[in-house]
């Protein structure tokens, strides 16, 4: 055996302290022929046991020289592994030597792999932020934890006409009016005292050197170490574009139904639609920033539709009355939502204009109950009122009474002057009825010429008086005629309520049957019933 030999079995001994190591270590000559390698390299280059000796570090250099890869950070390279991947490491070189006092090299590889990978992911995900931050539609900025601006994005810059650099590194107080700057500021200092979230409107500089007022969201951020970082902010603004979509707005426009959305804490208008001003008589800008309550006719509806708001969240189609700018009102459908609209709570209003569907109800209704001809109440509207006047006389023991009129020898005079005339005269008795009774009497037509009068309080004597009265005033009427003025006469027949288990019905049947008293007594006169006619 040489000294040499010695040397190098000395040499491979100490190389076999690698073998247990986790890390890769190789032995290279001068010109980079591996003579050892041990487990760890060989396991992290996907090589066999004793594969790698004899290779040349040229060999392991990665095919594709072009790597877009982040800068290196000196010692980091990539590997090639025998399965043709790559893996990325930490290299260090020593200079060591070989059993002849030749120069070699000792190599040392950690496997960063999963670092650069996690450095990868992350740099993507600033990338990503810094592209949503740059594209978001709403103004963004950031601040320090000593209040400076750090950043802002294009929507903040176009919203505010601040330029980026000119804000970067200064407070609020050196970019604003500092009384809107001090407002700002103490919304800051109870985010940094209380942390988490806070909302509120302000005014904030506004492209060509105003202001807008506006709704601002901020939130702190903590630093790495867990310390206030500073505040993240996004301004929403109130008063322009509320739905931002354009189609949205222009079906908002044409709609029949006015529209309009008030902020839920004050109450104040921040969008109508043009139906909307229309329907109240004020241009739209005018009616922005009023008080959404002034609208309303009638403090008592109002209260109702803040109550149901409350217990149901929601009003549907309630019957509502509105003012007009003009102090006129109208009568409308109101449906009101509750809804958050770029982070704002609103009420969402719809009213239909209801004023000429509910008229022409309403004469619809009215139309039912009257007599056409004479525009006295018909038999059944009648019937019905006169029934529930005799369920109160019941009730309380009140007197009342019933008579029956008929025009006397009528045929004659739709004979004599026509059918026409004839009508004209109906009218003439309905009015001369209704100038005769009191308010709370209630008249009818029966049909033909016969009429029907119910009068509450009125016993069949007190009845008798007024009755005689109605007589002689329509036997006084100059009724006009093709042929000059005319006179007719009536004859009335009257009966009083009998008991409490009389009816309507009995006591119009009474009232017939003392008129056909009257009438055989030779007409023109009134007849009060007596048992036995
Ligand atoms: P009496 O004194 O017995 O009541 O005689 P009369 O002629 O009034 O008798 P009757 O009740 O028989 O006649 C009523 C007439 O009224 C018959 C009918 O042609 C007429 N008449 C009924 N309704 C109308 C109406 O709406 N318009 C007109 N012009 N005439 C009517
Ligand atoms: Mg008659
Ligand atoms: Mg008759």
């Amino acid at each position: 055996m040489s000294s040499s030999g010695d040397a190098e079995e000395t040499r491979v001994a100490l190389w076999r302290v690698f073998d247990t190591l986790p890390t890769g270590v190789c032995v290279t000559t001068d010109t980079g022929t591996i003579l050892y390698a041990n487990p760890a390299l060989h396991g992290l280059l996907r090589y066999a046991s004793g594969g790698l000796t004899g290779l040349d570090l040229a060999a392991l250099e990665p095919e594709d020289a072009f790597f877009p890869a982040l800068p290196d950070a000196p010692g980091e390279r990539r590997l090639r592994c025998q399965d043709g991947g790559t893996v990325w490491v930490a290299e260090s070189v020593g200079p060591t030597t070989g059993p002849l006092g030749e120069r070699q090299s000792l190599r040392v590889y950690t496997d960063i792999s999963h670092h650069r990978q996690a450095q990868a992911a992350l740099r993507d995900q600033l990338l990503m932020k810094e592209v949503l931050f740059e594209t978001l539609p709403v103004p963004v900025f950031v601040k320090n934890a000593a209040g400076e601006y750090t950043d802002c994005n294009d929507a903040f810059e176009r919203y505010t006409g601040l330029d980026r650099r000119s804000i970067v590194a200064k407070t609020a107080f050196a970019v604003m009016d500092p009384r809107i700057a001090k407002a700002h500021a103490d919304q800051d200092h109870e985010l940094t005292v209380n942390w988490g979230q806070r909302s509120y409107e302000e005014a904030v500089p506004f492209v060509g050197g105003t202001t807008r007022l506006s709704s601002l969201t901020k939130a702190v951020f903590c630093d790495s170490a867990g310390n206030l970082g500073g505040i993240v902010g996004v301004i929403h603004d109130l008063t322009e574009g509320l739905p931002s979509e354009e189609r949205l707005q222009a079906i908002l426009e044409q709609s029949p139904i006015g529209v309009s959305v008030s902020r839920r804490d004050d109450g104040k208008i921040i969008f109508v639609n043009t139906r909307f001003a229309e329907l109240i008589g004020l241009k739209r800008e005018d009616l922005i920033g009023r008080q959404a309550r002034d609208y309303y006719l009638d403090r008592h509806q109002r209260e109702r539709v803040i109550d149901r708001l409350r217990s149901y969240g929601s009003v549907t189609n309630m019957e509502v009355q509105f003012r007009r700018a003009d102090g006129s009102s109208f009568w409308t459908l109101f449906t009101v939502n509750q809804a958050v609209i770029q982070g704002v709570q609103v009420n969402l209003a719809w009213i239909y204009d209801y004023t000429d569907r509910r008229n022409m109800e309403e004469a619809l209704r009215d139309m039912a109950s009257r007599d056409p001809l004479t525009g006295i109440y018909n038999r059944r509207s009648f019937m019905e009122l006169a029934r529930s006047q005799l369920a109160r006389a019941h009730r309380f023991s009140e007197p009342m009474s019933v008579f029956v009129l008929d025009v006397d020898h009528f045929k004659r005079i739709n004979d004599s002057y026509g059918h026409a005339t004839g009508d004209d005269a109906l009218r003439m008795v309905a009015g001369g009825c209704q100038a005769i009774l009191r308010e709370y009497d209630i008249l009818g037509r029966l049909g033909g010429e016969e009429f029907v009068v119910v009068l509450p309080g009125a016993t069949a004597e007190e009845s008798r008086v007024v009755a005689e009265r109605v007589r002689r005033h329509l036997s006084r009427m100059a009724i006009p005629g093709p042929e000059g003025r005319f006179h007719l006469t009536s004859s009335i027949g009257i009966s009083a309520l009998d008991g409490s288990y009389d009816t309507l019905e009995k006591a119009i049947h009474r009232a017939d049957l003392a008129l056909y008293r009257a009438k055989r007594e030779g007409r023109n006169r009134v007849v009060v019933y007596e048992p036995g006619m």
